[in-house]
């Protein structure tokens, strides 16, 4: 069973410092099918439904070129995660963790992160398939799938060598 916000046996809550201002900006809105975390899947897939990414105005400038990629690397705010746990169990086994051993949504900044694939784009919303997150979720950035992304610059003298 997926965690609403309890603490289970074994896990580790600590209180956490005050929060450093980062100046955070969400720049869009996650559409998804999914308004409970226990009907969310753990992790999106590639044939799963197509869901909405809006951009929000300033920002919609900056989808310019994206139509040449077919993947998409997407970054969310997991808003209604708790973020206090250094310990966690997954449900499925109950072994205390490591939180940063894990893909849990609880964590101390609650990023997700998903690799979509771009199925369509009308105006400024982008329609992709691979998304695990809750309808209203906040979009924190997007790139290009770091595998399809050519670098427009020459490699530079210590870039890391790719193999
Ligand atoms: N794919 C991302 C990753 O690996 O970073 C997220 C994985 S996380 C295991 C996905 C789970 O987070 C969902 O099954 C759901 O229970 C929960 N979740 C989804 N959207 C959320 C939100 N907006 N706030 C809190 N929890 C959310």
């Amino acid at each position: 069973m997926v965690r609403k916000n309890e603490i289970r046996a074994g896990e580790l809550a600590i209180a956490p410092p005050p929060a450093t201002d980062a100046s955070l900006v969400f720049i869009g809105s996650i559409h998804t099918p999914w308004t409970s975390r226990l009907d969310t899947p753990r992790q999106g897939r590639i044939d799963g439904p197509i869901c909405k990414i809006k951009i929000f105005e300033p920002w919609q400038r900056a989808l310019d070129g994206i139509d040449q990629y077919e993947r998409l690397e997407v970054l969310y705010w997991l808003h209604q995660s708790r973020r206090d746990l250094v310990l966690q169990c997954p449900a499925h086994d109950g072994v205390a963790r490591g939180t940063f051993s894990l893909r849990s949504p609880v964590r101390p900044n609650p990023i997700g992160t998903s690799i979509v694939a771009l199925v369509g784009i009308e105006e400024a919303t982008l329609l992709v398939r691979g998304l695990d997150c809750l309808d209203g979720t906040p979009l924190v950035d997007i790139k290009p799938d770091r595998c399809a992304f050519t670098p427009l610059a020459p490699p530079q003298p210590g870039d890391f060598e790719t193999g």
